[in-house]
């Protein structure tokens, strides 16, 4: 319960150990934010910090929702030398879920002459919706070597082009990744799965530089007022899914053997370096390559798309980021570097400057932190900064946040409603669901500008530009 709060900045708030937790949790918000939180928050978080392993404390951001044992929004690192834990839970079932963005070179008027021809032609080429299908298939060689290479194999394959690989999170081909220890199930559910954007949330938006907060740090980015960019948030479909599915119950049965009491079966992990841990961290990598294959199809299809009605278009790659995922990263701990195990659930890496796995030419400047806000509010990009390394393992949002739950926006709109409302204010919907468009709809996430404002007063991201959207193709 709130009273349990403590704050401690005007945008921070504490909760302190107490009954099983070993760390603090610290939730990152200003005053209307907390007060709006869902109290589901508050439990997950102080689980979290409940699990063995965890250092420094066990965070939310600003856009924390309830999630699946951890919340949505939540930051944890572990020391595997402390008995540190990896939890299938902590990445959440879409495995890489997370954004990229492009330039397009285009100024506004070029997109407004063609938009209605263009968001049709967006959405009848990029698969959307539920099981949505492409056209590329993979056997079984194939599957393994797209599990192993990520986006760098997408782009052997002609998807893309290799400067692109630069400008994605581990130059688009995540080490480590295990694809036999990806069961065969997860990988008949993804085979025709390639290049799809999937249901609900995910989506693929061509939208508008409104509003830049930091010219010079978006001059870095390549971003200007007025600018077109494309924005791709989708994640490792089905694979991604199954993975999370079957390692969450192996984690849940083991453990008890592993001497891990659990708070909540939903936190079911496994010892980093157990067994059972190695080989989730196996499958979890070849699922993050999946999903940065995904987008890297996604963008070559949008750049078809744009060849055949917008020629002079360029679609270059700004960044890709992942949402959902745990990396291995050095951190310092009092005083101490340290190899942690850092789990990142609906929360973005935000590299400050100088960071050494940042490509050469956003070193200086930090890490582009891309923000989805709603299908008919603003989006968001910052940047890191040298704080947040301090603040939460370099973490910041990753979006809005939900305000309501799925359910409760069915029943209060009618997606043929919402649709119609944001052509009146000239944004194009394209969804294959009116159901899956009453979900997202813009008023059942949070306030985005108070989300970003949250993470910038507090120094998780500094404010680089907002966006607004044109058009919203929709799983
Ligand atoms: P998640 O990864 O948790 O599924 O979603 C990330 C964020 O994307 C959400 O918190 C929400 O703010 C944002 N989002 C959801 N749907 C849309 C959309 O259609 N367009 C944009 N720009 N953002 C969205
Ligand atoms: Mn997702
Ligand atoms: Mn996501």
């Amino acid at each position: 319960d709130i009273s349990r709060l403590t704050r401690i900045s005007a945008y921070a708030w504490r909760i302190d150990p107490h009954g099983e937790m070993r760390v603090p949790s610290i939730i990152y918000a200003n005053e209307d934010l907390i007060q709006a939180m869902d109290e589901k928050v508050y439990e997950q978080v102080r689980n979290v910090a409940t699990l063995p392993g965890i250092v420094e404390a066990s965070f939310a951001m600003p856009d924390a929702h309830w999630g699946y044992g951890f919340p949505i929004g939540g930051v944890a690192a572990f020391d595997p030398a402390q008995g540190g834990v990896i939890s299938a839970g902590g990445v959440g079932f879409d495995i890489s879920c997370g954004v990229r963005t492009l330039h397009t070179g285009l100024r506004r008027e070029q997109i407004e002459a063609v938009k209605s021809s263009l968001a049709d032609r967006l959405y009848h080429q990029i698969p959307a919706g539920v099981g949505s299908r492409g056209a590329i298939h993979l056997n079984d060689r194939e599957m393994n070597a797209m599990l192993a290479g990520g986006a760098r194999w997408a782009v052997e394959r002609g998807y893309g082009r290799p400067e692109d690989l630069a400008r994605i999170e581990e130059q688009g081909c995540m080490p480590g990744a295990v694809p036999d220890e990806v069961s065969a199930k997860a990988k008949k559910r993804q085979q025709d799965e390639m290049g799809t954007l999937g249901s609900g949330n995910h989506y693929l938006e061509v939208q508008h530089v409104v509003e830049v907060y930091d010219p010079e740090t978006a001059a870095a980015f390549g971003l200007y007022g007025g600018d077109m960019v494309v924005t791709i948030h989708c994640g490792s479909r089905g694979l991604g899914h199954q993975i999370g599915t079957e390692f969450l119950k192996d984690m849940a049965i083991a453990a008890p053997r592993y001497g891990i009491t659990l708070p909540d079966r939903e936190l079911a992990c496994a010892p980093i370096h157990s067994p059972l841990g190695e080989t989730y961290l196996g499958a979890m990598r070849a699922g993050i390559n999946c999903a940065l294959a995904n987008r890297q199809i996604l963008t070559h299809l949008t750049r078809q798309v744009f060849a055949e009605i917008l020629p002079e278009a360029n679609l270059t790659l700004l960044y890709d980021v992942s949402h959902n995922t745990c990396k291995v990263e050095e951190h310092v701990i009092d005083g101490q570097r340290k190899r942690l195990f850092v789990h990142r659930k609906g929360a973005t890496r935000a590299y400050g400057p100088g960071h050494p796995d940042l490509p050469e030419a956003l070193r200086e400047v930090g890490q582009p932190v891309l923000i989805g806000g709603s299908m008919g509010t603003s989006s968001h990009i910052l940047v890191g900064t040298k704080e947040t390394e301090a603040l939460a393992f370099s973490s910041a949002c990753h979006g809005a946040g939900r305000s309501m739950s799925r359910h409760e926006a069915k029943r209060r709109w009618y997606g043929r409603e919402v649709v119609d409302r944001l052509a009146k204010r000239g944004i194009l919907i394209r969804s294959a669901s009116y159901r899956g468009v009453a979900e997202e709809a813009p008023d059942a996430y949070k306030d985005v500008d108070a989300v970003v404002d949250a993470a910038h007063e507090s120094g998780l991201a500094r404010k680089v530009a907002r966006l607004e959207p044109l058009i919203c193709i929709k799983g």
